[in-house]
């Protein structure tokens, strides 16, 4: 558990925030950007944020796990989605927790589901607190007395390593890097790295189905779960380590992705890796971006399995500083602890030149310890680190800022670019005058790609919310018409409801209410997220 304390509305430490000369300067480009005068508003303070009084008291018993000191509950209270950063940066904590509980281990789990049911008090799993789709927000239903924050924060060890089965047990409070920096002294790693690897946790992940960094292959946590460990308010839920099951549907399937609704994810068996060797990275640039999806198709489907295979539009390969705006940039990388990656990176550029990328430096080779020069894709990586403190330093500069992404066939896709940009772009001229829409491919299958969209548009003070909401809305209605999922990896949340309702078949959500009415017959766990309360 950290000293180094927390932004309480914004990204990350609060020490790395931009500096008010960053942002500033931040400040300057933006306002050359739009064509308007941008100024960075001053700083909110933790003192001067004001709760109301908690409607709970903790329990005698479980005095010594609770808290409701005012920084806890504040840091409680929202994810990291745009409209909670600039809550947040207005001082607007009005959905903060009664009461934070701080569990030790599974009895004290346990302790706090049952105080839940015997108290009527909603319960709400926080991990490290990055969702981006209110799935952390203490919403308080009819007919509860309060609602509670279950912070797992305190379990997060390595419990045990099996070198020859290549896993791990992990507790589900340990962030990216906890348990990463404990599996490393062993030989071992994860290699599972979401952009907020920092700050969210094993159990987020496994909640939520988070995406990692591969491109391709096992991006999604999912495939690295081996078995899982779920303390449910009418009992646990433990399944069995094997490899792979076919008895009947899979009890991890319905844990992961599961949210926070059926029970409190204690710990997991996870398949861990050797730490890779050799690495090859090259970037690859096209004049259209059509023809780098089309590289990117034929790369999935050529059975090479890149370990990055990032596909940045021209605005986007600007903003993050890895070419001029003139060209799309295919980040194609591979890693390997077992050979080096020649023959691999050579078959990979034929297929990328064929569909017209040039890659004028050719393929990086390193091996572990080599030094490389800085490239494109160090210039990439050091500004998606940046980006989400980016995002806060703009809300302080009074932008509307936000990502989306989605996932969709090879055949739907071309339909489906045209169609969000379309629909983007007008939202953000009606909402904000205008705007600036970027697209990236996050990660690709054989049978399509994961679209990610950056959008940035000036806000009026004030409004900025209900002028994200009509980008959003406009955003995900043209996602849903086109065919793609309302999420690839940000899950669902309470942001994603409406879309996450149309999607699922309607026999499936029943199947939903009724397994969550088994394990929660109560209704305690993160009321009105995935089903209604
Ligand atoms: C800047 C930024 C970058 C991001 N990048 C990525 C990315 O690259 N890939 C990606 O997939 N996502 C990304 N996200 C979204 C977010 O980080 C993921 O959804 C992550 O998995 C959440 O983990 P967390 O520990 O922070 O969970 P929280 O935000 O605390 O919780 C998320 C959900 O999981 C539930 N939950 C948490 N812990 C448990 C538990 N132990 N048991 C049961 N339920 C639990 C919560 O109730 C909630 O519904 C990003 C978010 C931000 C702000």
């Amino acid at each position: 558990v950290s000293e180094r304390p927390r932004n309480f509305w914004g990204w990350g430490w609060e020490d790395a925030l931009p500096s008010e000369d960053a942002r500033r300067g931040l400040a300057a480009q933006v306002g050359a950007l739009f064509g308007r005068d941008v100024v960075p508003r001053p700083l909110p303070r933790l003192e001067d944020v004001t709760l109301d009084a908690p409607r709970l008291r903790a329990p005698a018993h479980l005095a010594e796990i609770a808290s409701d000191a005012k920084r806890e509950r504040v840091l409680h209270t929202f994810g990291r989605a745009y409209p909670d950063l600039v809550r947040g940066f207005t001082k607007d904590f009005g959905p903060a927790p009664d009461l934070v509980l701080l569990p030790r281990n599974e009895a004290d789990v346990a302790a706090c589901l049952a105080f839940g049911v015997e108290q009527r008090v909603a319960i709400v799993p926080f991990g490290g607190g990055t969702s981006v789709v209110g799935g952390i927000e203490c919403v308080c239903p009819q007919g509860m007395r309060g609602v509670a924050s279950l912070d797992m924060r305190r379990m997060n060890e390595v419990l045990d390593l099996d070198e020859t089965s290549r896993a791990a047990r992990i507790q589900a409070g340990a962030t990216g890097p906890a348990l990463e920096t404990k599996l490393v002294a062993r030989g071992f790693s994860l290699r599972h790295f979401p952009q907020s690897f920092e700050h969210s946790t094993l159990g987020g992940w496994i909640a939520t189905r988070a995406g990692g960094h591969y491109a391709t292959l096992m991006t999604h946590i999912d495939d690295l779960v081996e078995s899982v460990r779920v303390v449910t308010p009418t009992g646990v839920w433990a399944s069995r380590r094997v490899p792979a099951s076919g008895a009947g549907p899979s009890p991890d399937r319905l844990v992961l992705g599961s949210e926070g609704i059926l029970g409190v994810i204690t710990e997991a068996w996870m398949r861990i890796v050797p730490r890779p060797r050799w690495r090859a990275s090259a970037n690859v640039y096209y004049a259209r971006f059509a023809d780098g999806a089309e590289a990117c198709r034929a790369l999935t489907q050529s059975g090479l399995h890149p370990t990055n295979c990032r596909l940045l539009d021209a605005r986007e390969a600007m903003l993050h500083g890895v070419a001029d705006g003139s060209s799309a940039v295919l980040l194609l990388g591979f890693e390997s602890a077992d050979h080096p990656l020649e023959p691999w990176m050579t078959r990979a550029l034929e297929i990328a030149h064929g569909t017209g990328g040039v890659c004028p430096k050719g393929a990086i080779y390193k091996d572990a310890g080599d030094k490389v020069e800085a490239d494109a894709g160090a210039a990439w990586r050091r500004a998606f680190l940046d980006a989400p403190y980016l995002q806060s330093a703009l809300v302080t500069l009074g932008i509307v800022v936000d990502t989306f992404e989605t996932a969709c066939t090879w055949l739907d896709f071309p339909d489906l670019y045209v169609k969000v940009e379309r629909a983007v772009n007008e939202a953000m001229k009606d909402a904000c005058g205008g705007g600036l829409l970027t697209c990236r491919f996050t990660h690709v299958y054989p049978d399509g790609p994961a679209p990610y969209f950056t959008f940035l548009a000036p806000g009026r003070e004030g409004e900025e919310v209900a002028q994200w909401r009509a980008i959003k809305r406009a955003a995900s209605d043209a996602i849903a018409a086109a065919g793609g999922t309302i999420t690839h990896h940000h899950a669902v949340g309470r942001t994603h409801r409406p879309w996450y309702d149309k999607e699922r078949p309607e026999p499936f959500a029943r199947a939903l209410v009724a397994a969550k009415r088994a394990v929660d017959p109560s209704g305690i766990l993160n009321p009105g997220v995935l089903v209604d309360p």
